[in-house]
């Protein structure tokens, strides 16, 4: 007898699914995710402070891939550089991005 109301009332459902409030914001959370140049300016920066106030001793996030590394040396705070890894290492890239974004 109401079967035919059930119905109607499950596509309504369905189409008020596509605007959902909760998976709107999900949406909004998922773009604000986007890697800008400013989040991966901040994200650097802020790795390399942490990783210049750390002890010799401590794992550090490399600055330029964020892969954890032990800081053996004082100044070490990069995973590579050009002495281990020849061009294509984590010290030259991230000052090289620097260079690039920020005027300083
Ligand atoms: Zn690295």
């Amino acid at each position: 007898m109401n079967s035919e109301h059930e119905i109607s009332e499950g596509e309504a459902l369905d189409e008020w699914g596509d605007c959902h409030p909760h998976e709107l914001r999900h949406e909004i959370i998922e773009l604000m995710r986007q890697p800008t140049v400013q989040n991966v300016i901040r994200t650097v920066t802020q790795r390399m402070s942490k990783a210049k106030t750390a002890k010799v001793g401590e794992t550090i996030e490399c600055p330029s891939c964020g892969k954890g590394t032990v800081k053996t040396t004082y100044h070490k705070v990069f995973c590579s550089n050009y002495k281990t890894h020849g061009k294509r290492n984590c010290k030259d890239r991230y000052h090289n991005f620097i260079r690039e974004h920020c005027n300083t």
